[in-house]
């Protein structure tokens, strides 16, 4: 019996047909137009017998393959004496740039279409058309051909043999690698406690096709938790691929290490992770142009090579494994990580590659979707991380550099961008000096300038038109896009927020409940599983993460004993009128715990002004109360909001256990050291909190106050309290990471005495 491979036409052409050079210029403007109002211009012209968006299908076997390819064509016209099968593609390039009579793989597309129409129908020949719209002139150039169903079934026979090779090793894999997760066993000799719930409740829901709120303290294991399921879930063919996603890079190290570890249990899985593009760059400088980068020309010759060398070779793609590749391939490797994401088993990556309209994977299919589940990792990040997807903002500042760079060199670039800075001047002049102005409705004039300066950027660019400001246009060209784009989103989850400096005019638009856009944007996936050790109050998250009347909600207890922490709460108020009395109370207590039992200890503070401010006082005290040399002696680390990752991993590496000396590190809640760290043993024996971890009070914090209260919900808790809370949390989640660890957590605000406070606080923080 043949094995079945199910493959989209578009998949399946844009594969076999792939050449040529990365170019970041081209890609914008390419991707921009796909299925846009071009298609729907062009496809109201059809006559009345003609019929749009024709769903077709076939099976072709290919040796021991059975392709069933599907797909959707843009026309069917009734012309006579044959059918024609019309495929649209719009550009806002020049038509007449199009050499020969059009491109291959836009015909491989058609004639596929074709093929499968006449089969179905029993038509004995076709014609094939391909249609190029401008998308600004509304100019069209047509391609015609025509073939007989023989010659139709030829040329797909030996397409779909150009593809074989991958998808017969695609195959060997897949046998190889459920035969390997059913052989899997729990990579730990005994589950820890908590650790068997939350594994049986994401396959549950992964077997369901639910999405999972899952409360899950640290120290459950909960990368192995999560992904252990998965796999099972994918030998049990439920799942084709699953995405770990997190808000940071030392999650990710977690999650690849879990499917490391498994490895080493026999598990063949293939697993990519992908790396930042500004990270993972050869280059000095991200120009993906193939005139500055030897890995982005010709690309595209060389890419499926790769990937066919990789994935016979390695299971667990990670950086320096991509990176290898990527250079004796000779590609660039931030893409190659991407081309890897839709043939891999499992995909470590930020949340933005699933979430962010932006640049969110665009090559999947429904079917593909159908069989994938989304792990999200640090679930409580996604909420401010998800408004900052969804938002978008511009400023006066790049269009007036633009208007002055473009004068003389591309006329319609100087006028467009001449119109967004004096539509800036005049909100300017008619804020009559308030420093932000706020609107509920889309500033629909701002939206046409910028889409008019969006074209005269395109056209520029792709003329090399644009003197020495090419890096700012492209830069304002992205951002024109991504105001475009945010402002079809526009709705009222959304504010304007405008605000007026001096120097500069800023124009927001603010997405203020991302509840609904995420889950547009995970819709098809058949389950999603959001965890996280401070998922709490899991109804805020479950209302903000767009949670479902069915969904499930698991809180699994810490595995840890009450013993192990002992809770301080100081009754002090840190409120920021206060903040200049509670310096040298909080430096004192500092000392005095410090001295009581000297050891390595975090004081993590709401902000740096605050943190500079207490480390001085501390400084000065300490220098003449403690005596030099003394274990209570501490060595102070600072951090700063400008440190490299080397000067982050040097700060956490002096945190070492047994040296009988103590060290003291201040920083902020929120930041790099508050989150993810993990500081076993004696390496932490002490953390201070101070304050309750409020966000600073500011205007785009009050809109979202305001929001939630017109919502019938608690706006000041929604905007300030949970999320401050969370920030809590997680830095006093710092000090407990295993069954043998003891510590001491001060809580320093006389809020934590209040019942709203208090019933925040994990169990085994109270009382
Ligand atoms: S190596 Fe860097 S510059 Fe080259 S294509 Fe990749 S990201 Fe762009």
């Amino acid at each position: 019996m043949n094995d079945t491979v199910t493959i989209s036409v578009r998949h399946l052409v844009e594969y076999v047909f792939l050449s040529g050079s990365i170019d970041a210029r081209l890609n914008a403007i390419d991707t921009m137009h796909e299925g846009t109002r071009a298609h729907q211009r062009v496809q109201r012209t059809y006559g009345e017998q003609d019929l749009k968006e024709v769903y077709v299908k076939a099976d072709i076997a290919v040796d021991d393959l059975l392709f069933a390819v599907d797909g959707r064509c843009d026309g069917l016209l009734g012309t006579e004496p044959l059918l024609t099968v019309d495929e649209i593609k719009s550009t806002g390039g020049d038509l007449e740039q199009i050499t020969g009579d059009g491109y291959p793989v836009h015909w491989a597309q058609a004639l596929f279409y074709a093929y499968m129409y006449a089969k179905e129908h029993g038509q004995a020949a076709m014609r094939v058309q391909l249609t190029y719209v401008q998308t600004e002139t509304e100019e069209e150039r047509r391609f015609v051909r025509e073939a007989s169903f023989t010659e139709l079934e030829q040329y797909v026979h030996e397409i779909a043999l150009r593809y074989a090779p991958y998808a017969q090793q695609r195959r060997k894999h897949e046998q190889a690698r459920n035969e390997s997760i059913r052989g899997l066993a729990f990579p730990f000799e005994t589950y820890r406690a908590g650790q068997r719930k939350l594994a049986g409740a994401v396959y549950k829901s992964i077997e369901e096709g639910v999405r999972l709120f899952a409360k899950a303290p640290t120290g459950i294991g909960k990368t192995i938790s999560t992904t252990f399921p998965a796999i099972k879930a994918m030998g049990a063919g439920m799942l084709q691929r699953f995405y770990y996603l997190t808000a940071r890079t030392t999650t990710r190290a977690a999650a690849e290490d879990a499917l490391l570890f498994m490895r080493e249990k026999g598990l063949n899985l293939h697993a990519v992770t992908i790396t930042a593009k500004e990270k993972i760059c050869f280059q000095e400088e991200v120009r993906c142009e193939k005139e500055h980068c030897p890995y982005a020309d010709g690309y595209y010759d060389r890419i499926n090579g790769a990937v066919l060398d990789i994935l016979e070779h390695e299971t667990v793609m990670t950086r320096p494994v991509i990176e290898a590749y990527a250079r004796k391939h000779l590609v660039c490797p931030f893409e190659f990580s991407l081309d890897l994401a839709y043939a891999a088993d499992a995909v470590v990556c930020d949340y933005n590659y699933i979430f962010d309209p932006r640049i969110s994977f665009k090559r999947q299919y429904a079917e593909m979707k159908k069989r994938t589940a989304l792990l999200v990792d640090e679930a409580h990040n996604l909420v401010d991380r998800a408004r900052e997807m969804f938002s978008a903002e511009l400023t006066k500042a790049p269009f007036l550099a633009m208007q002055r760079k473009l004068k003389g060199l591309h006329g319609e670039g100087y006028r467009t961008a001449k119109a967004i800075n004096d539509y800036f001047i005049a909100l300017r002049k008619q804020s009559d000096g308030a420093p932000h102005l706020t609107l509920r409705q889309l500033p629909e004039e701002l939206v046409a300038l910028a889409e008019a300066f969006a074209s005269a950027a395109e056209q520029a660019l792709a003329a090399g038109n644009s003197g020495s400001g090419g890096g700012l246009l492209l830069d304002t060209y992205f951002a024109a896009q991504n105001f475009i784009r945010t402002s079809k989103l526009f709705d009222d989850r959304y504010v304007v927020y405008i605000e007026l400096s001096k120097n500069d005019v800023r124009l927001k638009l603010y997405c203020l409940d991302p509840s609904l856009l995420l889950r547009q944007m995970g819709k098809g996936y058949r389950s999603h599983v959001y965890f996280s050790a401070t998922l709490s109050p899991v109804s805020y998250y479950m209302d903000m993460l767009g949670a479902g009347e069915d969904d499930y909600t698991l809180a699994v207890p810490s595995p840890f004993s009450k013993e192990q922490l002992d809770v301080v709460i100081k009754s002090l108020s840190t409120r920021y009128h206060d903040r200049d009395e509670s310096k040298l109370p909080i430096a004192k207590l500092i000392i005095e715990l410090m001295d009581k039992r000297p050891g390595n200890y975090f004081a993590f503070f709401p902000s740096y002004a605050y943190m500079n401010a207490v480390y001085e006082t501390y400084m000065e005290l300490k220098e003449w109360s403690v005596p030099a040399g003394t274990a209570s002696d501490a060595e102070v680390l600072l951090q700063r909001p400008d440190m490299s990752e080397e000067e982050r991993d040097r700060f956490l590496e002096t945190f070492q256990g047994g040296s009988g000396k103590s060290l003291l590190g201040f920083a902020v809640m929120g930041g790099v050291f508050s989150e993810g760290v993990d500081l076993a043993g004696d390496r932490l024996i002490g953390v201070i909190v101070v304050g309750v971890g409020l966000p600073q009070l500011g205007v785009e914090r009050n809109m979202l106050k305001d929001y939630f209260n017109g919502q019938g919900k608690s706006g000041y808790d929604y905007a300030y309290v949970f999320p401050g809370m969370n920030k809590v949390l997680q830095a006093g989640g710092r000090l407990i990471r295993s069954e043998t660890d003891r510590g001491t957590l001060v809580l320093i605000d006389d809020r934590y005495l209040q019942g709203h406070y208090q019933r925040l606080l994990p169990e085994e923080w109270r009382g």
